[in-house]
């Protein structure tokens, strides 16, 4: 059975892409086939998988809207071991056109229906709000993963969208549930992120998974070079973190 996740958190600069290329690119390490959804109109997934956003006959753009088959989408960028179906600006013109369509929640879901048999995981990587586009992808998945900043406001803006998940679960999508509150950008050092660490493992028990990514910098500057950090520096701190990550994922076996 394929899982779909989707990598959300409505504040922007959290860690989701980074969290999504890297998990992507761990679960193909391990064996496992998957695809990458790059949801977001800044195309960052798309680009940090060593892919040209400007230059694409195809996105998941043309396959929201029913233009493009989305076999014919998906792409194979030659180093990261997964598959993309890759996102650029038009598709900040999706949420607006999709407005009239059918189903406009499921339309990712019923075009992924197409190809789910050859993927074990699919990831989707969500852009930074609560748009058609956001609400396309948790309608899509199973489980939602939340990369957190342990800051002072991370737990306000969670409560947010715990509310919000629990709302599409009731009616949009019943499958949907948190499966893993991930800690990014973790700094062991700053006293203020261990206590919102641990208020958030007292809150959330075991959805807070015991894989911590620090903050570290091969993370950060892989992308200029269009790899997940797990394959750019294979031996970093960020890069065993976010194996371990994708250990922990599938010894859930969610
Ligand atoms: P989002 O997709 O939520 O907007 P990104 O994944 O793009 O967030 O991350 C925001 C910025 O933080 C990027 O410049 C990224 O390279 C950097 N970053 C993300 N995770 C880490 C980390 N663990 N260590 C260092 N830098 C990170
Ligand atoms: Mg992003």
């Amino acid at each position: 059975m394929t899982k779909f996740f989707c990598i959300a958190n409505q504040k922007g600069g959290v860690g989701k892409t980074t969290t999504t290329i890297n998990l992507a690119a761990a679960l193909a390490k391990l064996g496992q086939r998957v695809l990458l959804v790059d949801l977001d109109p800044q195309g960052n997934a798309t680009m940090g998988s060593g892919v040209d956003k400007h230059s694409l006959p195809s996105t998941v753009y043309h396959v929201l809207l029913g233009l493009k088959p989305i076999k014919a989408a998906i792409i194979q960028p030659p180093e990261v071991g997964y598959s993309l179906l890759a996102a650029n600006r038009d598709l900040a013109g999706a949420e607006i056109e999709m407005v009239d369509l059918e189903r406009r929640e499921y339309r990712l879901k019923d075009a992924l229906k197409e190809i789910q048999d050859s993927y074990d995981y699919i990831l989707i990587d969500c852009p930074p709000s609560l748009s058609m586009l956001t609400l396309n992808g948790l309608c899509s998945a199973q489980g939602v993963i939340i990369p957190m900043q342990c800051e002072y406001f991370a737990l306000e803006g969670l409560t947010d969208l715990v509310n919000t998940i629990r709302s599409l679960h009731a009616h949009l999508n019943p499958e949907l549930e948190i499966i893993s509150i991930l800690r990014v950008m973790f700094d062991m050092r700053i006293t203020l992120q261990q206590q919102v660490a641990e208020q958030l493992k007292a809150h959330f028990g075991d959805k807070v998974f015991n894989s911590v990514i620090p903050r570290n910098v091969r993370l950060a500057e892989a992308p200029s070079y269009g790899l997940p950090g797990v394959v750019y520096d294979p031996s970093s701190r960020g890069a065993k973190a976010y194996l371990a990550f994708a250990q922990e994922l599938l010894s859930r076996n969610f």
